[in-house]
């Protein structure tokens, strides 16, 4: 399928794999909004992509925030015209034992990695069956697929953000033609470990990125842009994507 041209709304572009997504769409001819809380860094990788000839414009938004969430949506139609396509990305992986009972993070996490998506999906789905067309993305998780120790909560969003993506194919794909694929990345070397409180957990995951090659966030762009360049008629709905070197 030809994307140049199209529009694409990437949440959590500020940072990591929405960034690397949002660069990759650009440089691929795609009208991009990059949607994140941190603004002024929003703007700086606007920029750039402008300076290399993409077209891109930056949109604050706090997922949790419907009416944030909204504003944004309409705006960016407004600017480019439609909306083709949407990487439902942001969120955030604070782990920790259950009995540490870090009750404030595990409702952070259900409110960005579950509400948050939900809220963008909603917003988007009118503009897109309007158009009878559109590509929905999720960036799920390893984590969507089985459960680790330590990231209970955490798996419990993203089994949920998989279980959603799902559920949205099934209904939408065939009655509205918009296509939905659920990115399941293994790990990735981004700043999400940067946000671990548990001293233990923070340790293991720095352990963890010394001891292989983590993916890049560009890596999961080009998977990304795979499914999203299929024909028309194939919807890849899954796309596991692991570190050659992680078990
Ligand atoms: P980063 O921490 O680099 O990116 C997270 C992004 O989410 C940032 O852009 C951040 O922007 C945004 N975000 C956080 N809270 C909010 C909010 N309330 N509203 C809007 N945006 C928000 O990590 P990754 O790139 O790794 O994470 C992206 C996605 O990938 C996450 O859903 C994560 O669970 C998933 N993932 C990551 C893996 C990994 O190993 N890194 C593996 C599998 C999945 P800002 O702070 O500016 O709002």
């Amino acid at each position: 399928m030809d994307i140049q041209g199209k529009v694409a709304l990437v949440t959590g572009a500020s940072s990591g794999i929405g960034e690397g997504v949002a660069r990759k769409l650009a440089a691929a001819g795609v009208k991009v909004g990059l949607a994140a809380r941190r603004i002024d860094t929003l703007n700086k990788i606007v920029d750039e992509i402008t300076a290399a000839g993409g077209q891109a414009t930056a949109i604050e938004m706090d997922v949790t925030d419907t009416a944030a969430v909204e504003a944004g949506v309409q705006s960016l139609v407004a600017t480019y015209g439609s909306l083709d396509i949407l990487l439902n990305n942001s969120g955030l992986m604070p782990l920790s034992d259950i009995d540490s009972l870090k009750t404030d993070e595990w409702r952070r996490m259900i409110d960005v990695n579950i509400q948050g998506v939900l809220n963008v999906t909603a917003a988007v789905l009118p503009t897109m069956i309007a158009q009878k067309n559109g590509h929905i993305f999720f960036t799920s998780s390893i984590a969507g697929r089985k459960v680790f120790k330590g990231l209970s909560v955490y798996c419990a969003t993203k089994h949920a953000v998989s279980a959603f993506a799902e559920g949205l194919r099934m209904e939408i794909a065939p009655k509205h033609n918009i296509r939905v694929t659920s990115l399941q990345p293994g790990a990735v070397a981004t700043e999400l470990y940067d946000h671990i409180t548990d001293k233990d957990y923070r340790q293991q995951m720095d352990d963890l990125a010394g001891s292989m090659v983590f993916l890049q966030p560009e890596d999961i762009a080009e998977t990304l842009l795979f499914a999203l360049k299929a024909p028309d008629h194939v919807d890849i709905a899954d796309m596991f994507i692991m570190p050659t070197q992680q078990g």
